[in-house]
């Protein structure tokens, strides 16, 4: 148990994508004692297991919290990963690297959360890559975390037959998912280097920065709630009665885990805290903008001839639907081979997965009790509106059309998932018995200013009310982009970064 006396300059909870990013940041400056706490283990860069290295080994079971959300009453439960281990989501994720884009950040400022807009934070983007390809524009060279993009030659026969076929249904080839254009289609950019996935934990947490006598990182240790001296954060509690003093405390446990230990402290909506006996400190909406991207998949047999399934991720249609808003592009189909081959009678699958990348309903996140060992409850709402299912049903008939045109279907044996006894007319039944998540889940304690009534931070995840109390992660993010997060929440905690605690 830590004593007052090795008291941190700030205590970081959550060692993931953004926790890993400010820790490596924070301890540039050797003269500021930073701790990192991550519940999940925190292996030496040389001890990672080799499930977490496996670019095509995504939400590895064994470095799982095992969450659920509400999923609908035909299907409950629908699983919600995240990740548990130094590195956090980025240690177990598809490894696709894509930006959030300049029109989904432009929302963020209609929410109140300034100096976010594309033109303020592509510097960073660019700063945190290293990537050997693509426009100098938009791209950079020497930054910590390693992107490539797929090329034609690297996709599988059916990767870039998607590709193909999307192109012969009228959409654009995009070369470059992170440049000027992203609607059409085309292969992805990933953070992966000859197979192994480059988690935060790896890019950013490296030997070198371990090494430093101000970094400390501590494995397997649960944040239970905060230490608060009245309105003033002063270090955190662990779900084993420790305490680790702090001047200063940053959650970064995630969309889940950081309203989580905001609710246990007693900063979250009153009337929910009271019905769990916890005091209130702070009555703000943390959990009641809960974001997230439902899935559908649609699986193929390989045809005999063309089974290869490495890399197994991917290619990608972004495009908008018939519904969109102006200059939305609110719906990806995405091509991977995450889907056992085991379930194809040629030993090679390939699977379209439709996704409302731009989803109009919000969930909820609430505790089911003050015990930190409970998981919290998670209602996505997926589909909960008229339009967002409106939306999976164009997106998911976009991509089985798509997949009828020869370019893809000469190199398939057919469709097994759902398969053809379900017609084009009968996949409603089909879509909202089988969703899944899409793994991007955001926007529980939002940034904006203090006058927008769901906001709890403001626009550097200071919480609002609270001294010395931060979030950095995808909790912050007011409005969940039109794609994948992990980079964007890497450049939320470099921005961060760089706006509050650098020179
Ligand atoms: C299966 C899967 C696939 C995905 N695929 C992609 C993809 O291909 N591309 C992409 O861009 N994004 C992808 N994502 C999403 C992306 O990885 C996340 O948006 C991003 O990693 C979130 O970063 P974060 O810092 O907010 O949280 P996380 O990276 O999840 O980090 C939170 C950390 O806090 C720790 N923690 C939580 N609670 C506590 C506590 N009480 N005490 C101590 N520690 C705690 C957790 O163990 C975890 O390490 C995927 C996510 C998953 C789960």
């Amino acid at each position: 148990m830590a004593s007052e006396t090795d008291a941190a300059d700030v205590v970081i909870v959550g060692g993931g994508s953004a926790g890993a990013v400010l820790a490596a940041r924070l301890s540039e400056d050797e003269s500021r004692k930073v701790l990192l706490l991550e519940a999940g283990p925190a292996y030496a860069v040389d001890a990672i297991p080799a499930g977490l290295l496996d670019a095509s080994n995504v939400a590895d079971a064994e470095h799982d919290w095992g969450y659920t959300s509400r999923g609908n009453d035909h299907q409950p439960d629908v699983a919600a990963p995240r990740g548990k281990a130094l590195g956090g989501s980025s240690s177990v994720n598809a490894t696709v690297a894509i930006r959030a884009r300049a029109n989904d950040l432009a929302k963020w400022a209609s929410h109140g959360a300034e100096g976010w807009s594309y033109e303020e934070v592509l510097s960073t983007f660019r700063d945190l890559e290293n990537n050997p390809s693509g426009d100098d524009r938009y791209h950079g060279r020497s930054g910590p975390l390693s992107v490539r993009q797929r090329s034609d030659e690297e996709l599988t026969p059916s990767l870039r037959g998607f590709v193909e076929a999307a192109v012969a249904s009228g959409f654009k080839q995009i070369y470059d998912f992170n440049g000027a254009d992203q609607n059409g289609a085309g292969g992805y950019p990933v953070d992966v280097v000859d197979g192994v996935r480059q988690s935060t934990a790896i890019a950013y947490l490296t030997p070198d920065v371990r090494r430093r006598p101000n970094l400390t990182i501590r494995g397997g240790i649960n944040v239970d709630r905060l230490v608060l001296d009245g309105m003033k954060a002063s270090g955190v509690i662990v779900d084993d009665g420790s305490t680790y003093a702090a001047d200063e405390v940053v959650l970064s446990g995630g969309t889940y885990g950081s309203p989580a230990i905001l609710m246990r402290s007693g900063i979250g909506p009153a009337a929910d805290l009271a019905s769990l006996g916890i005091d209130v400190i702070a009555n703000l909406p943390v959990g009641r903008r809960l974001q997230d991207q439902a899935l559908i998949p649609n699986g193929f047999a390989l045809a005999p001839g063309y089974l290869e399934m490495t890399p197994a991720v991917g290619s990608l249609l972004w495009t908008a639907s018939s519904e969109a808003v102006p200059g939305d592009l609110d719906l990806q189909v995405t091509v991977t081979h995450l889907l056992p081959a085991s379930l194809s009678p040629t030993g090679g699958t390939v699977v379209l997965a439709a996704a409302v990348v731009q989803p109009e309903a919000t969930g909820t996140l609430k505790l089911a009790s003050r015990n930190p060992k409970d998981a919290p409850l998670i209602d996505s709402n997926y589909l909960g509106t008229g339009r967002d299912a409106r939306r999976m049903l164009e997106g998911f008939t976009l991509g089985r059309e798509i997949a009828r045109q020869p370019a893809f279907a000469q190199l398939t044996a057919g469709e097994i998932i759902p398969g053809d006894s379900v017609g084009d007319d009968d996949v409603a039944g089909y879509v909202f018995n089988n969703l899944a998540a899409y793994g991007h889940p955001t926007s529980t304690a939002p940034m904006g200013s203090p006058y927008v009534p769901w906001s709890v931070v403001d626009s550097v995840g200071a919480v609002h009310g609270i001294e010395r109390l931060r979030v950095v992660d995808a909790s912050i993010i007011p409005e969940v982009p039109s794609t994948v997060t992990n980079l964007t929440v890497i450049m939320v905690a470099e921005r961060i970064y760089q706006r509050v605690y650098a020179d």
